[in-house]
């Protein structure tokens, strides 16, 4: 068995970054990918800088042909990281308080969530599934969030709950479509970490939140598939 190839979408930044490096680390070839080129060279330079091998890649989850362009590549495992907080401040569409009710938030907010944070992580899949299953291996993690919890749902944020809660099923989906064929699919909730999304005032930092999503790109070939997993242990949809 030759290196094995890891891609973390939105890897430029927060999570997707630390866990191109802690994957690099572990002797994985990552292909780190990011919608702006030149992000993804200035991310990959830090990594190279630490004797890693990676390689940086462009890619937009949103735009359907630059997700087909990752056909390319034999990739073994898969992070899709790459999301957005629609209801962000940041956000032009966002109308501040208004976009954290459902009561009152712009069904636009709902599509680009949608956009990014599902369809976009479906685009990825679709591209690089195949591939694993034809090589018999791959390991697919899609980085999700309590707050697409069924079990535990509660109001607000009603964009980014559905998205993820969307990306959950698509974790079962693909987990029943591709159980024979060695490729594990399973959904993490990294916690509440330090990054752009998640704020200053978040419990961990990203060296820890990443533990969860680089143990399920690791799983021995009888590790679980179809599964939400946080602090390594399953949790309710
Ligand atoms: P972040 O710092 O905001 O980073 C998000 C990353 O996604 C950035 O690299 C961003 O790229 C990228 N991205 C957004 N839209 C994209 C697109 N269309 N194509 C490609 N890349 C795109 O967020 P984070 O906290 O690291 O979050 C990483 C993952 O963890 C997300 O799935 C998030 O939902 C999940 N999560 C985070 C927390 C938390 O507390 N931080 C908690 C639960 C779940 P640009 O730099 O180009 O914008």
């Amino acid at each position: 068995m030759g290196v094995r190839v890891a891609l973390v979408s939105g890897a430029n930044r927060g999570l997707g970054f630390e866990t191109a490096r802690q994957l690099a680390r572990l002797g994985y070839r990552v292909v780190l990918a990011a919608r702006d080129l030149n992000k993804a060279e200035i991310a990959a330079q830090i990594l190279r800088g630490e004797q890693l091998d990676v390689v940086p890649h462009q890619l937009d989850v949103a735009s359907a042909e630059s997700c087909a362009r990752l056909g390319q590549f034999g990739v073994d495992v898969l992070e899709n990281n790459a999301a957005v907080m629609a209801e962000s401040d940041e956000n032009p569409l966002a109308a501040g308080v208004l976009s954290r009710s459902a009561l009152t938030v712009a069904p636009e907010l709902l599509r680009e969530a949608f956009e990014t944070n599902t369809l976009g992580a479906y685009r990825v899949m679709q591209a690089l599934a195949p591939g694993m299953r034809e090589r018999g291996y791959g390991r697919i993690v899609n980085v999700s969030s309590g707050l697409g919890q069924l079990n535990e749902m509660l109001g607000g944020y009603p964009a980014y709950r559905v998205s993820k809660a969307g990306l959950n099923a698509l974790t079962r989906i693909f987990a029943s479509e591709l159980r024979e064929a060695g490729v594990l699919v399973n959904s993490v909730c990294p916690g509440w970490a330090k990054t752009d999304m998640g704020g200053s005032q978040a419990q961990l930092e990203p060296e820890e939140a990443v533990a969860t999503i680089v143990w399920a790109a690791t799983l021995p070939d009888d590790g679980p598939t179809g599964g939400f997993f946080r602090s390594k242990q399953p949790i309710p949809w």
